[in-house]
């Protein structure tokens, strides 16, 4: 019977449809089961190392993503109360020669509408929106999936690709939160020519304050202006009004330079992020069932990889599930060995940077110090281990 059935994909995000359509493309019949009723209609910028690259070469999407990117010339971070450049890493010519691929920022739903646009050119993948996992069973040969509202949709093995709060997760690795850093972040898009002179610079640039941030770059052939505010507050699951929202920014940005100020002046104070990640894990396959992207390794936004690891796991994934022959639990093993060291550094690893990007006081200094000392080389060496990328595997 088995033959017949899909591989069910669970989340359609960026993970889960890059999954959907590596898997597609190696023949697999695949159900892409979402719980929302429309696909890739929410995004902010998102930003992309070159590790991604080979990639979306894998999906068959590169032009395609490459044709929607902004080019930074530089990721910079300055000091919130000086704008002092503290530290510069080109991302031109020298950056590409280095990791063979760009650097790029890109609108989140551009590159969605590029994964979900092949996926849907692909007669093997089936797309099924407004429908919410609720449970799986392993049933040996398949497995058994039930929605939300009590519908039945049996697959060869289930991969739960379902975001932070993961429902799949929940259910093999127990009840365990998301854990909160104390900090949330407001996100908002604004037309460039709306943004004042002064802010408007083609860099992606971080600004480094004590307890708070700003990330700024332009989207959409510099059309469109991103920007992130993220900042510490004692209560992060307050919901209020935008101006009690924009009163509590404004207090946090008190001292912040005025350019920020011309920046928080334009954001979109409807919604608030609470920032999380997960504890990093050994094991988050259970025979026919694995996990990928956030609901597997949830990480801060410290190196801006959370996307990135996503796609990274599709890919292999994809590649152990061709090379097991239809042994998925085998496929499963194989894949998580492959990725659980790389996603639980970049964990870890974006937790020490982001205490590093939001000190104050002497230490703030002593961070400015020994960044503003480092060259370009230095820049790619710390780097290098993420931007190098990863080899898939050729047999399991
Ligand atoms: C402020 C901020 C900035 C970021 N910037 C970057 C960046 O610059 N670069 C980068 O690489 N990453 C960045 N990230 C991280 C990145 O957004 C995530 O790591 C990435 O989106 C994870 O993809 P995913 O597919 O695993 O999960 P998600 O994108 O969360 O997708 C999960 C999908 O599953 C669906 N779903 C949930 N539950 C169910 C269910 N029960 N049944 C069916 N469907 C379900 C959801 O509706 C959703 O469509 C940023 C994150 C934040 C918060």
């Amino acid at each position: 019977m088995s033959r017949e059935l899909p591989i069910l994909v669970v989340g359609a995000g960026l993970g889960g449809a890059a999954a959907a359509l590596g898997l597609a493309r190696k023949g697999f019949a695949v159900r892409l089961i979402e719980e929302a009723s429309e696909l890739g209609v929410i995004g902010y910028g998102i930003q992309l190392g070159p590790n991604v690259f080979p990639m979306f070469r894998e999906l068959g999407i590169e032009k395609e993503v490459l044709a929607n990117s902004h080019f930074p010339p530089n990721v910079m971070m300055l000091d919130a109360q000086t704008a002092e450049t503290i530290s510069e890493m080109p991302t031109g010519a020298g950056f590409v020669e280095r990791f063979h691929d760009p650097y790029v920022a890109i609108h989140r739903v551009d590159l969605h509408r590029c994964l979900l646009d092949a996926c849907k050119k692909l007669p093997n993948i089936e797309i099924m929106t407004s429908t919410a996992f609720a449970r799986v069973e392993d049933l040996g040969d398949h497995v058994r999936m039930t929605t939300t509202d009590g519908r039945v949709i049996e697959g060869l093995a289930l991969i739960g690709s379902d975001g932070l709060g993961s429902a799949v997760r929940r259910q093999f690795v127990g009840e365990e939160k998301p854990v909160p850093i104390g900090y949330v972040a407001h996100r908002t898009i604004v037309p460039m020519d709306k943004a004042p002179e002064r802010v408007r610079r083609k860099e992606v640039i971080l600004w480094a304050g004590d307890g708070f941030h700003i990330v700024q770059y332009p989207l959409r052939q510099e059309s469109l202006f991103n920007i992130v505010a993220v900042f510490r507050t004692e209560n992060i699951y307050e919901r209020a009004d935008e101006d009690t929202y924009r009163s509590v920014l404004m207090k946090t940005y008190a001292n912040a330079h005025p350019i920020m100020h011309d920046m928080l002046r334009m954001m979109d104070l409807k919604r608030r992020w609470v920032i999380a990640d997960r504890e990093p894990i050994r094991h988050w396959s259970h025979g026919r069932v694995t996990l990928l992207g956030d609901a597997a390794h949830a990480t801060l936004q410290s190196f801006a990889q959370g996307a990135c690891m996503a796609i990274e796991d599709s890919v292999v994934l994809a590649r152990c599930i061709e090379l097991s022959k239809g042994d998925f639990a085998a496929a499963f093993q194989r894949y998580e060995k492959e990725r659980v060291l790389r996603t639980a550094r970049i964990v870890l690893e974006s937790r020490s940077l982001w205490q590093f990007y939001h000190v104050g006081g002497v230490a703030r200094d002593v961070r400015n110090d020994i960044e503003s000392r480092k060259t370009p080389k230095d820049m790619y060496d710390c780097v290098a281990w993420i931007y190098d990328g990863v080899k898939l595997p050729e047999s399991l």
